[in-house]
């Protein structure tokens, strides 16, 4: 073979090349022009995406969180009030068929107590996420959320607290409630049921979430990335439907194996398709509020900092007491189980600046 053919040979590669790359980028424009992308579109830029074209989709991605939110980076209080659960979702270690778990509930003192050291810290929002625990009666968390607010109206409260009835989301909001947190982990029906036990439904999860919605609720929603038997279908799936259903909030994080749970040997989903992921939701929904959450910190020392460069703008310290960090446990290796919380507030801030953002002692309510 002489010259001439090896060389029109590699000249053909590196034109595909090209073409390839262009492909990309000209799919990311239409997607932040578009907010939207043909399924088949979509499948090439989650699928084929070069180190390059990845830095360019963070780059944009960053660029419309600015639009909306400029560099503020909004800080959550997080209280994991109890992990006690009735449910035994495969995935979860604080699940019911547990028996490793150390299982404990804060007091009402314990938990004001909470928010009250929140505040002095500039926390302006309480996230009080828990099991779904009956134990915490509707009656007891209304009167948690109206003494919270009663003692610091300036404050935004979410619920995170699993599926109720549509009596009990009206009670809470009432109660003053601001916010609810409600993965919908997978909206494939099928995946759904490989994720979770018989009597939980995607059609329970989907009717909780319009009901809160409707209700008056800045809603949240969210799934798992890598979870098992995930595919780059269902992840479509779930985009569009996020894009469809509009929440306020959108929380994804990579999945990460429990050691006590029917999952313990699979695989944490990735760094990487973590943050194509956040930055492509930032791009179909430029207002949404998108933690860096503490799952992405935890398969990578700067993962949170490389959500917030991808178009993330929350982050979520733990407010709850150290004693019982380290017991809500969802999945392995979680960080952040020693601290304090000024020390976590104060590292949060540290790690914000060192990457040109600023945590700010605001609400920050969505702007969707
Ligand atoms: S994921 Fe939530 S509902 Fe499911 S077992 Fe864990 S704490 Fe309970």
């Amino acid at each position: 073979m002489g010259d001439y053919d090896r060389g029109f040979s590699m000249h053909t590669v590196s034109e595909r090349f090209m073409e390839k790359r262009t492909d990309n980028i000209s799919r990311i424009d239409r997607l932040r022009a578009d907010r939207t992308l043909p399924r088949e579109q979509l499948r090439l830029l989650l699928t084929t995406l070069s180190e390059e074209e990845a830095a360019y989709l963070y780059k944009n991605a960053d660029e419309v969180r600015k639009e909306h939110y400029g560099e503020d980076v909004f800080l959550r209080g997080l209280i994991e009030f109890t992990n006690y659960c009735r449910n035994d979702c495969l995935y979860c270690g604080i699940r019911r068929s547990n028996k490793n778990a150390d299982r404990y509930r804060l007091t009402t003192e314990e938990i004001l107590d909470c928010c009250d050291k929140g505040y002095v810290l500039g926390f302006r929002t309480f996230v009080l996420q828990g099991g779904e625990d009956l134990f915490f009666t509707d009656e007891k968390i209304c009167g948690l959320v109206s003494e919270i607010k009663k003692r610091h109206p300036d404050c935004a409260v979410t619920l995170s607290i699993g599926e109720r009835p549509r009596e009990s989301y009206e009670a809470f909001f009432n109660a003053g409630a601001d916010r609810y947190l409600l993965r919908h982990e997978t909206i494939n029906p099928v995946h759904y049921r490989q994720l979770h036990p018989e009597e939980l439904t995607i059609e329970n999860r989907v009717r909780c979430l319009r009901d809160l919605r409707e209700i008056g609720f800045q809603v949240g929603c969210g799934m798992m990335v890598g979870s098992p038997f995930q595919t780059v279908d269902y992840l479509m799936d779930d985009l569009y439907f996020m894009a469809e259903f509009r929440p306020h909030m959108i929380g994804i994080g990579p999945f990460i194996p429990h050691g006590d749970t029917p999952f313990h040997d699979r695989e944490s989903g990735t760094l990487q398709d973590t943050l194509h992921l956040l930055s492509v939701i930032r791009l179909m929904n430029p207002r949404v509020l998108l933690p860096a959450t503490t799952a992405l910190g935890t398969i990578h020392p700067l993962g949170r900092e490389m959500g917030i460069q991808a178009g993330a703008n929350v982050v979520m310290p733990n407010l709850s007491p150290t004693g019982v960090r380290d017991k809500y446990m969802l999945y392995d290796g979680k960080i952040c189980t020693g601290d304090e919380a000024a020390e976590c507030r104060r590292c949060m801030e540290l790690r914000m600046e060192k990457i040109g953002y600023h945590v700010v002692a605001a609400r920050g309510d969505s702007k969707v």
